[in-house]
């Protein structure tokens, strides 16, 4: 059986220290797909990815940091979707609970790097909270755009969409918190269109939340989705391994 963590953020600092013990424990985590917020940021998780095989990096700027925007970091983006290592866009989205940015802020750069994505037919891994209805309204006028809704929340409305227009749906840790939506809603995510993440250093899964998340614990989320779908362990990791290969084959 394996696996592929679709969003994780093992360039973060937390790992400087101990990436070669995070990687040689992955178990059946296959393969890994770092997301990125800032330039400084893509350019970290770029360097690791060519260090080990098994890891893959989207280029993106997380919506915290769309204060800190320049119009030249677009061409840089544009510059490390040629790497060979890097399989898309992301993250990228809009993100109102901490509201780092003005939602207009995030919203101009959300629509232009997802307008960068389709230019460029690259996959993109998006990030929303708080933010539902205005993700919604862009994403409905974006057409031809292959998207991971990363850490998907469980909105029913948000879901709809997403398999409208045949996206991919993150799943992970929130789905073992005890009353999330996503827990509650997960039966009407069909595998189809289900990949699994991490979102690693973040949202470890229970039992191991107060934990520096990692990939190896995606482990704890597919044991979790077992249960709540009534499916086959091996099942679910062999439709979402193959829908993950979907993004890798077709970057
Ligand atoms: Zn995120
Ligand atoms: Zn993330």
């Amino acid at each position: 059986m394996k696996i592929i963590d679709t969003h994780a953020h093992l360039q973060s600092e937390e790992f400087n220290a101990i990436l070669d013990d995070v990687i040689n424990r992955l178990g059946i985590v296959e393969k890994v797909f770092l997301a990125t917020s800032y330039v400084n940021d893509i350019k970290k998780a770029c360097e690791i990815t060519h260090k080990y095989d098994n890891l893959y990096f989207f280029a993106g700027i997380h919506p915290h940091y769309a204060n800190e925007f320049k119009i030249g970091d677009l061409d840089i983006i544009e510059n490390y979707l040629k790497d060979e290592k890097c399989i898309g866009i992301g993250e990228i989205g809009l993100d109102y609970f901490y509201n780092y940015a003005p939602k207009d802020t995030q919203k101009t750069l959300f629509s232009n790097l997802l307008d960068l994505a389709i230019y460029h037919n690259k996959w993109v891994s998006i990030h929303i909270r708080d933010a539902t209805k205005d993700a919604i309204d862009i994403l409905s006028t974006k057409n031809n755009l292959k998207a991971i809704i990363h850490c998907f929340n469980g909105d029913l409305d948000l879901l709809k969409l997403a398999l409208d227009k045949n996206y991919l749906l993150g799943i992970g840790g929130i789905v073992t918190f005890k009353n999330s939506l996503i827990r509650q809603n997960i039966t009407n995510v069909p595998l189809k269109n289900m990949v699994l993440e991490t979102d690693a250093p973040y949202l470890a899964p229970v039992p191991k939340r107060s934990k520096t998340n990692e990939p190896s614990f995606l482990q704890y989320t597919l044991n979790a989705l077992c249960s709540l779908v009534g499916a086959q362990a091996e099942e679910i990791a062999q439709i979402t391994y193959s829908n993950s290969l979907r993004v890798l084959n077709d970057k």
